[in-house]
Parts: C-alpha cells; structure tokens; sequence
C-alpha cells in the first residue's frame, strides 16, 4: 500500500508531485535547519482517492494516527488538550502554486474548553478568543460552506457597535460574543453545530482541502494557467504558531528580490499583531517589509539571513511567509517566486553573474510567453495631453486600456461583446479572477505587491496597477473619484500603466516596447538598460543552441523585412491568395467568368505581372534566405461577391438587372459549396481551373529571374497545397517543372526551386511515403491537420462547443492552440518517419499557427523538423523556445 503521510523531515523539495510545492518546500526548509512549526503532509494521492471514490482510502486514517501522535508527542501536548491545546492548520498545497484558489483552516482543535487553555497557557484572553472566532469563521466558510460575507458583517457590527474600523480595537469580551454569534450563524445555515470534538475538525478540514480542489475558482484558474485538472492537492497539517499575540508578534511576506524588477533588495509586507491571511487578504494595512527592521531588529536580521541561504539553495528568487511569536521567527512557506517577465530576464542573468546557475539554465528559467510579454506595447513616453488620475504601485507591468467597470460579472459581459475593459475594485479576490481574466488591466484602491490583484495579474501576465489609494471606490455605485474631484463612472475609458503605476483618464497611445525596439534594430544592446541586455543574451544562448530554424509567415515585403529583423531564417509559408484581394479582385472575377480559352488567358495575363513585382518585393526582403510560396489554396467564390447581397442585388433590379451581375450571380451559384473547407481548393483548384497554378509558377520563376539578374540571391520554394494523393502532386509538379525549365530558356537565367507539398490531410500524412517520391520538402499545415483530424471546422467549432468541453476536461487547451501530440501529432509522426525513409534529405517545416506556440515548438523539436514558420512577431518567442528545447 503507497504511504499517504510523510513527515515534514521525511520530504524534500523534489517531491511536488506527492507533497505539492508547499509541502516539498516545508519538508526542505525543515531539512535545511531552519525555524518550521513541525507537521506532516498528506499526499496528492490520497486526494485523488478521495475526489474519484467519495471517501479517503484505506489505512490513511491510521497513517494520520501515528503522524498526529508522534507531532503530539513532539510538542508535548495533544491537539486540542483542554488545559494546553495543540493548535494546527490544515493547509492545501498543490503540486502548482495556485495562490488563494484552495483553502486553509487556521487554529483547529479550539473548542469551548480547550480555547480557555489557550488563553491561560499565552495569558491573553483575547487572543484566545480572537483565534477561536477565526477558526469557526474559516471552518464555517470552507468545510460548512456558509457564506464568509454572514461573518465578515458580524465583525463589522461589533466594530460599528464600537466606534472602530480596526479590529485591533476589538476586546476579548468581543470576540467571545463573535464565537457566540458565529456558531449561530454556523447552526443556522449549515444545519449542524459546529464540532467540538478537535479531530474530527481535522479531518473534515482535511476533507474540505481534498474537495477544494475541485472548486469552480480553482478549476477556472487552471485552465487558465494549464494546469492539469486531475493532480489533486497534498494538505499539510502544521503546528500553530501565533502572530496575533501582541505588538511582539506579527507576520508577513516576502520575496528575496523585487518580483516586479528583479533588483536586489527587501521586499514584502509585514504586520504586527495579526495571523496569517490578514497580509495577503488586504483588510488591514500592512508596513514595507523594511520596517521590522526597526520594530525587531533581531528577528529582521535572522529573517534576512534566512532569505539568502533560501537563495544560495534554490538559486532561484523565493518567496516566503513568515510569522514572529513573541519575537521568535517561524517560517510558514517557500516556493521559487512568481515574478513578472522582466525580472524573469535579469534575475536570470544576475544569477548567472553571480555563478549560480550555468547559461544554459538562464534559457529554462524563462519563458517564449515572458518573452511575449515583453513584446506588448507600452504607453508613448511623451504624455502632453492626457490626465493622470493618481499612481499605484506598479504590481504588474503592461499597458492596458479599457472601460472602467467595477465588477466581475460586468467585466465579462462587456469583453464578451468584445470591449476591452479595465476592472477596479478596492481588492480583489478569488471569485473575480473571472473578471480579471476577461479584463485588459486591473486596478485596485488597496493592497500591496503581494495582494491577490498582484499575484494573480502577475501571474497570468495580465497588467495591474494595485493600492492606489487615493482612489476612493464605490463598487456598488459603479464609481471611483480621484484626487482633484474627478469622477470617473463605468464605462469611461481609463489608461493604467502596470509599469509605472500611473492611471490616467482616456486613452493614452502606446509604443513599441524597448525590446521591440532592440529586435527592430531601433535599440542597441548598449542603450538598452539591463533588461535588453539580459534578452540579448538569453536570445545568443537559445540561437547557439537550437537545433529548430525559425521562419516567418509573411506575404509581403514589409513583414518579410521584419521578419527578418526578428531573426528569421527565410519565409516558411508565403500565402498567395492575399495577393488576389483588392484591386485584383476584378481580375479574378474576369478569370472565373471567362467563357473562353482567350478569356481566361486574358485575365491570368494581366494577374502574371502583378504576381511577380509581389514576389520581387519579397525575394529582394529575403535575399539569400529561402521563401516557401504556397499556391493559391482558398475556394474561389471567396473572391467572389457575397451570395445573398448578389440575389437581392439581382432581384431588386429584376429585368434590369445588369448582365455581368447575372452572370456573376450565376457563377456564385455554381461555385457555392455546403463545405468549402472541404471543397474545391487548394491543389483540386490547380487542377480544375487550367493555367492558374501556371501563371502562379510563372510569375514565381520569372521573378526570380529579375533578381538573380539584378545580382540577388531568391531561394524560392513552390508549395503545393492540400495534395492527399502523390497523383495530385504529380501532376502540378509536372506542369511546374515544365514552366520553370520554359523561364529558364526564355531568360538565361537558372534559379533551382524546390517544389513540395503541405501535409495538411490525414491522408496525406498516412501515405507519406508516396508523397515524398514527389516532394522535395513537406510543411505541416497543422491548422488543417487538426481540422481534418478532428474533423473540427476552425471557424464553428471554438465558439459553439470549445468552452463545454474545456470544463469538462476533454482538453485542457484549444487544439488549435497547442498542436495535439497524441492525435494530430502522431499523425506528422508518421508522415516524418516514412517521408525520411524515402528522401533522407527530405527538408520538414510547419507552418500554421502553431508555429509559434511554445508547447507546439518542442514538439517540432522532438520530431526533428528542421523549422518552424509563425507570424513575423512571434519569431523571437519561437526562436527562444526553438533553443530551450534542444537544452
Ligand atoms: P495559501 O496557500 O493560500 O497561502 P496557506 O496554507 O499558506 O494558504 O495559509 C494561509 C495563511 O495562514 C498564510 O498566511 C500562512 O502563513 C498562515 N498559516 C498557515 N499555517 C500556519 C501555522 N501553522 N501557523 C501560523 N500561521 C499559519
Ligand atoms: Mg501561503
Ligand atoms: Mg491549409
């Protein structure tokens, strides 16, 4: 039988998986020597026991036996013991950080008997009573499930009733008529009495842990941050140790550096007289972390101490909470910090400097989506007109602009209508997350770096502005005032610069951010400051390492120049079909119209010189890099007027309508398809419609020609797309052949051009062998494979199904997003592993979307492709992730 409980000195840091983060990193401070209330965890395990039969299994209640019995023993006193009680907390603690999503009971084993123990043993009535009001406060809320808001305003009477909005102004007789009142509240909506006997509060909590799990906020914030959704949580039961017994006492958070900057330093919260989620809760307002230095100065300077010898041992940034009872330190909590993008870059780099962690580790300590990030733009730095309202504390870095709104429904109601909305609170808490996922910003009156606006935005990437507190938030009115009288209501667009902390009213524009700049070549390293400087030399150390190139998608010469600029290796997928819109639509309307051989060589004609300045234009961005140009690919009647404004267009003229238009309607009529994904496109076009593919080869040949003439360099590489069968293939590769072999007479000039295909059918894939005795290269076109695959319509089914099935766990990310390895990818498996057998030399690329999906680029990595293609922004995040893969 697996063993369920594991002592905090029988674990270690590498068990998240059995002990989750909190529990592995309690297990490693306790082995490291440092001040942990002694405890024990119960494994991740046993949770999913319990989530999948209804019930903890079997022999876990004896484990907890022996492990309740030998910290009993240890502490010289029994949980609940009447006169001396063992106090614990039962703590959640997944294998992922998931900040405030699970719950923690504080202060089990208090009861009417035991509480009056307490406040002899401490001497302070009123901390007994205070800690067993929070327990059935906790207790009620998340194992009962009564609503906290029934407590909260309990405590708010009392304060009113007495003149205060501190609770440090409450007195003992106070609490004792909470605990009254609370257990009131308990009998009255959960219909039992809150239990006295202290085990049987430990396990229910435990219970209550195990079933948070599968709480709505925590399974919205896993998929949110991809998480998996059937881990489960290790609960922790920990000793109690107290920061609410007088000014001596308190506690805090912190991080050994700035989490927003990376910059060395103290930071963190602290505050005196409390226990434990008062800090993060923002109820009460907490003192810098620098502070305590004054208040007590032995336990700052063992804290500090603390700190360092956490980051020699993780040689990582850390984030703690701590507590001090009576002037004695207890640490509560490690785990590497969540930190923003930026100092994800310099902490990396200063570690490196510091030689605690080699270059290749400075690629896997951060992220293509930090990068991303670092990629959005920024507000312009000259703000002549714009008003600023006031400045926060920059929680979260960004530029966000939207409509205020004030709450989480409204968040998500306007940003499903698409608007783009900032959500301001006074705090936030986990049941906003729906809000602040939906929302471009978030901005907060109160709190500090480590309040839950902050921990969460920083964690989704997301813009936060926190504590601004000369705001004045009336959530219920659907309005802030800032300093000054401005009254901003909902829907007025407000800026907020996570950055700077700066909120201003209206809408401020933004600019290219400096890393940006550095890709563009507008920044030198030098000029840079130290965040571009760390991106340069993560990027050298990903580029020195990557086995993957990366392309572009581009069509045109301006983002192939970008592109380019960005670091891309050539054009992975050039999309012809952009070029037939506009102006040359009519062209193609002529073509298809055509009633005649002359007609339609007519119109291919006058496409053909067009076509080739396109192409001139991009082979001269790409000079001596290749461009795959994938032949035109969508249904023709896309070109086309629309279907339905064409009949009444048509029938409102009735006999007079104009003949053109009637042909055309016609012509609409019969290129109409019920399933024009699956319809005449791609090659079936080429080979249906004579001469287009032609004409396409021609132009491509010939301006290829012009550059090499003109002293270019152009690697053209024609793609076919959509083939299914090595006959299609063949047939276009024939003709192209022919074409070229033709341009090259007529113009003395040679230029070799690949030809090859997408593998975008499962067909195609499953009979790559033949495919390859016709292609010189394949390109995975996944946004079709997954399509075909699936047998998924891109278009339908993300809005009409997607979200269902992403609850119920069917997948935990869009295919579309993230290259499905078991289906789609097996699928490019085997087209890989038979195209290789038949052309060792055959080159393998994918283009489509996922090209520049972190996840997906190490699937490319691990199949050996030889590129990935995505749009000319995502290149450096490819690029990094093309190199953290091969490390
Ligand atoms: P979360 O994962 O939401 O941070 P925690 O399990 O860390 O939840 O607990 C919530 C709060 O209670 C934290 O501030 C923590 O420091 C405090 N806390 C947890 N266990 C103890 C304990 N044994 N003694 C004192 N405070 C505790
Ligand atoms: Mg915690
Ligand atoms: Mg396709």
């Amino acid at each position: 039988m697996p063993k369920f409980v594991y002592d905090f000195t029988e674990g270690n840091k590498d068990l998240k998986d059995l002990l989750g983060g909190k529990g592995a990193n309690l297990a490693e401070m306790t082995n490291l020597g440092l001040p942990v209330p002694p405890g024990f965890t119960i494994t991740a395990e046993a949770c999913r026991h319990y989530l999948e039969h209804g019930n903890p299994p079997e022999g876990l209640a004896d484990e907890v036996n022996r492990h309740l019995a030998a910290l009993e023993s240890a502490m010289g006193k029994k949980l609940g013991q009447s006169d001396d009680p063992l106090l614990v907390s039962v703590r959640s603690g997944a294998k992922f950080s998931m900040p405030g999503m699970m719950e923690t009971v504080l202060n089990v084993g208090l009861n009417d008997e035991s509480v009056l123990g307490l406040a002899a043993q401490s001497g302070d009535e009123r901390f007994a009573w205070d800690s067993y009001r929070r327990l059935i406060q906790m207790f009620g809320k998340t194992v009962l499930d009564v609503d906290g808001d029934l407590f909260e305003d309990a405590v708010e009477d009392v304060k009113r009733a007495r003149g205060s909005d501190d609770d440090a102004d409450l007195t003992a007789e106070d609490f004792k008529a909470l605990v009254d009142r609370f257990k009131a509240i308990v009998r009255e909506k959960a219909g039992r009495d809150f239990p006295t006997d202290p085990r049987e509060q430990m396990d229910l909590a435990v219970e209550a842990v195990f079933g948070s799990w599968n709480a709505p906020r925590a399974v919205l914030y896993r998929r949110q941050e991809r998480i998996p959704v059937d881990l489960g949580t290790a609960v922790n039961i920990c000793a109690m140790v107290f920061g609410n017994l007088g000014m001596d006492s308190g506690t805090g958070v912190a991080f050994t550096r700035d989490p927003a900057s990376g910059q060395q330093g103290v930071y963190g919260d602290y505050l005196q007289n409390a226990q434990g989620e008062d800090v993060v809760a923002g109820i009460r307002n907490t003192v810098p972390l620098t502070e305590l230095e004054r208040i007590d100065k032995a336990s700052y300077d063992r804290l500090l101490e603390i700190m360092e010898t956490l980051e020699n041992h993780y040689r990582d940034m850390c984030d703690i909470e701590f507590t001090i009872e009576r002037g004695k330190l207890w640490m509560l909590q490690t785990r590497v910090g969540k930190r923003t993008a930026a100092a994800a870059f310099r902490i990396a780099c200063q570690l490196l400097d510091q030689g605690l962690i080699d270059a290749d580790e400075i690629a896997r300590r951060v992220t293509g989506g930090q990068l991303a990030q670092l990629m959005f733009p920024r507000f312009a730095s000259r703000l002549d007109d714009v008003q600023k309202l006031t400045k926060g504390m920059n929680a979260s870095p960004g530029a966000a602009v939207g409509k205020a709104v004030f709450s989480t429904e409204r968040a998500v109601e306007l940003a499903g209508r698409g608007e783009d909305v900032i959500l301001v609170r006074r705090e936030t808490n986990p049941d906003d997350l729906a809000g602040m996922v939906a929302a471009k910003g978030v901005l907060t009156s109160r709190g500090g770096k480590t309040s839950h606006a902050a921990v969460v935005a920083r964690g989704m990437g997301k813009t936060c502005v926190c504590g601004a507190e000369e705001l004045d938030v009336d959530v219920k009115g659907g309005q802030f005032t800032a300093p000054g009288g401005v009254t901003v209501n909902e829907g007025d667009v407000i800026s907020i610069d996570g950055t700077s902390g700066d909120v201003y009213l209206g809408e401020v524009p933004v600019e290219n951010s400096p890393v940006v700049q550095y890709f563009e070549g507008e920044l030198s390293v030098e000029d840079g400051g130290d965040l571009v400087k760390a991106v340069h030399r993560v990027m050298e150390h990903a580029d020195a390492r990557a086995a993957l190139k990366v392309r572009a998608n581009s069509d045109n010469p301006e983002d192939s120049a970008r592109a380019r600029r960005f670091g891309a290796a050539g054009i992975g997928l050039c999309r012809t079909e952009h070029m037939f819109l506009g102006d040359r639509r009519q062209l193609v309307e002529q073509l298809i119209l055509a009633e005649d051989e002359a007609g339609r060589k007519a119109a291919l004609d006058a496409l053909e010189p067009l076509q080739r300045q396109d192409f001139e234009g991009i082979f001269a961005a790409m000079d001596g890099l290749p461009v795959t140009i994938r032949l035109i690919d969508p249904p023709l009647h896309e070109f086309l007027p629309d279907l339905t404004e064409l009949s009444v267009r048509v029938a409102l003229a009735g006999g007079k309508a104009d003949a053109k238009d009637r042909r055309l309607l016609e012509a609409v009529n019969r290129l109409h398809e019920q399933n024009p994904m699956l319809g005449l496109r791609g090659v079936r076009l080429g080979l249906v419609i004579p001469g287009l593919f032609g004409m396409q080869v021609r132009a491509i040949a010939e301006a290829a020609a012009a550059r090499r003439s003109a002293g270019g360099d152009p690697r053209p590489e024609i793609m076919i797309p959509l083939v299914g069968a090595v006959q299609e293939l063949e047939a276009v590769r024939d003709e192209a052949r022919a074409i070229l072999a033709d341009v090259r007479t007529a113009t003395g000039v040679d230029v070799p051009a690949l030809i090859g295909t997408m593998i975008e059918l499962p067909r195609a894939a499953l009979t790559a062998g033949q495919i390859a005795e016709a292609a010189e290269f394949f390109s995975f076109g996944t946004n079709d494979l997954t399509q075909t695959t699936w047998g998924f319509s891109r278009d339908d089914v993300e809005a009409a199904f997607f979200s269902r099935y992403l609850d119920l766990g069917i997948f935990g990310v869009s295919p579309f997003e993230t290259l499905d390895r078991d289906g789609v990818g097996r699928l490019v498996r085997i087209a890989v592993e038979e195209g290789r057998r038949v052309r060792p030399d055959l080159h393998l690329g994918i283009c489509g979307e996922h090209g520049g999906d972190p996840d997906s680029v190490h699937f490319c990595h691990d199949v050996g492709l030889d590129y990935v293609s995505c749009s000319p922004f995502r290149v450096p995040v490819a690029r990094l992730e093309a190199g953290r893969a091969a490390i």
